[in-house]
């Protein structure tokens, strides 16, 4: 039975009504990245009543994420604790009527066709645009809406991409930018930008949820939001397009196994060449010899100067200290093995 007090003030919004949020509560959103756009992401979707929420994100939290990535406190960085875990701990306090379910994994295109299949919209909370092509691949093929948001510094930009009658992103976007582009790594980022292109992503989310989609706002939206500068365009669909017009999902059916991203500034994470699983209390035994370790239930953090290494239990790492994938290919391989 639905509580009707919680939702009271949003019941009383016309186009949601009791029977929108009814719908609501019967509705499943999967967040990819569980950072700045994915926590602000992740608390309004679950303030609203959507009933189920899967989060996947890599990363544990930081003392730099506190800034801006709303879910998460002091205690979770002394902690270490992975994203998607503290995220859903800290949702399931906000409210206990929904169903949130935190994924610690790297989304790859091995993995993403199962984490996001059966889900009715997927809001995109990721940092690259590797990630972003391939989650606009998989959405395609699929036919799973998706929305699109970045933001670095005080400039955000968003779109909703429903494969098949609106443009995708390789329609609006082809290629990814060649070279060097600012990050909020290099450049910085602000808190209000995240709030800004968020506040738009949820709310063409519970259209979406909601089969509102005469609603949804159907431009590619941009604003900065220090600047004052506000941008609208009305891409169309590309009739060319490799993905959406010719089916070619060559993120998703890449061969070559990727070995290693780079993530963050000075971080490389490491993949294992297979699923494996560690005992992290042995690890914690044998790399005790080598430096500090620290292990909690979900990942073991090795440090040995200049390097900090975080492992999970299913061999993936991230070597903090240098940005050389080959550099920290062979601290991983010395200290957990090839
Ligand atoms: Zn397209």
């Amino acid at each position: 039975m639905m509580n009707r007090e919680k939702y009271s003030r949003q019941i009383l919004f016309p186009p949601i009504g009791a029977e929108g949020q009814e719908r609501l509560l019967e509705s499943k959103a999967i967040i990819l990245g569980c950072g700045a756009l994915g926590t602000a992401q992740a608390n309004a979707l679950v303030r609203a009543g959507v009933g189920t929420l899967r989060l996947v994100d890599r990363d544990f939290v930081e003392e730099s994420n506190l800034q801006r990535q709303i879910l998460y406190d002091e205690a979770d960085a002394r902690a270490r604790m992975p994203k998607a875990i503290a995220a859903a701990r800290k949702l399931q306090q906000i409210n206990s009527a929904v169903r949130v379910e935190g994924v610690v994994e790297d989304v790859h295109n091995r993995n993403i066709e199962e984490l996001v299949r059966g889900f009715q919209v997927i809001l995109d909370g990721t940092d690259n645009f590797e990630a972003r092509y391939l989650l606009n691949d998989v959405c395609v093929k699929l036919a799973l809406p998706w929305i699109y948001g970045a933001v670095v510094a005080s400039y955000a930009m968003t779109m909703t991409v429903l494969p098949g009658s609106a443009p995708c992103l390789a329609c609006v976007f082809p290629s990814p930018p060649e070279g060097a582009y600012d990050t909020c790594d290099t450049v910085g980022v602000i808190s209000p930008a995240v709030s800004w292109v968020t506040a738009i992503q949820v709310t063409e989310a519970l259209k979406i949820l909601l089969g509102r989609h005469h609603e949804l706002h159907g431009a590619l939206l941009a604003y900065d939001i220090w600047k004052n500068q506000f941008q609208e365009v009305r891409p169309r669909r590309d009739l060319q397009c490799r993905v959406c017009g010719a089916r070619e999902f060559a993120y998703l059916n890449r061969t070559a196994p990727t070995h290693s991203s780079l993530c963050g500034r000075d971080s490389v994470q490491i993949h294992a060449a297979a699923v494996r699983q560690l005992d992290l209390a042995e690890l914690k035994t044998r790399l005790e010899q080598f430096g500090r370790v620290r292990v909690n239930e979900f990942l073991l953090i090795f440090s040995v100067d200049p390097y900090e290494l975080t492992i999970f239990p299913d061999g993936r790492a991230i070597v903090k200290g240098t940005h050389d994938p080959a550099v920290a290919r062979s601290v991983y391989a010395k200290y957990i093995g090839g």
